[in-house]
């Protein structure tokens, strides 16, 4: 068995409802997928979601027209 290689992301979100802005850390698992390819699953607060930039929605307005940007992303 693999061991997965875990990469920590900070992800920014912008709702363009309320303007709210936060960070949330997703973790990015990568793990060999036995074919010579490179699988990727996600986790967020210690459980499997989508990516990040999935449908996030608003915790402020519960919005779901929300700006994901990736760590290190200008703006
Ligand atoms: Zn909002």
């Amino acid at each position: 068995m693999r061991k997965p290689h875990i990469l920590a992301q900070i992800w920014r979100f912008n709702c363009l409802a309320c303007q709210h802005v936060w960070e949330s850390v997703y973790e990015a698992w990568h793990v060999d997928d036995g074919h010579g390819g490179d699988a990727v699953t996600w986790r967020h607060k210690g459980l499997v979601s989508m990516p990040p930039w999935v449908d996030p929605s608003c915790p402020a307005c519960s919005g779901l027209r929300v700006r994901s940007l990736p760590p290190g992303a200008p703006g």
